[in-house]
């Protein structure tokens, strides 16, 4: 079996089963998100602020197989909505008529 990704809003967890020794410590320490009985029985949605994204962290951070990764996102969760802001004052900067400009 290949490693998988599971996505979350925070991080990312990848898991792979070839590796996992069963030894439980995701489930004991984060049941919201590892849950043998649901599909998939990794969901980090669970983990959706900083202070839960941590403490994933530190379960995963607890696994004797190295079967358990955590992913993290490119940028903080927090930035994609100022880049999001930037993204639209641009856009309607650039619908704005410009008398000024001499393509016009
Ligand atoms: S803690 Fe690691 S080794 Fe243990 S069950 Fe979870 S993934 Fe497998």
């Amino acid at each position: 079996m290949a490693r998988k990704t599971y996505t979350g809003p925070v991080v990312d967890v990848s898991f792979d089963g070839e590796v996992c020794q069963h030894a439980a410590e995701c489930v004991r320490g984060m049941p919201t998100v590892f849950d043998p009985s649901a599909r998939p029985w990794i969901d980090p949605t669970q983990a959706g602020s900083e202070g839960t994204a941590q403490t994933l962290r530190e379960v995963i951070g607890r696994c004797p197989s190295g079967a358990l990764r955590v992913v993290d996102h490119p940028w903080p969760a927090r930035s994609s909505r100022s880049r999001s802001q930037a993204s639209a004052s641009s856009s309607t900067a650039w619908h704005r008529p410009n008398s000024s400009d001499p393509a016009s």
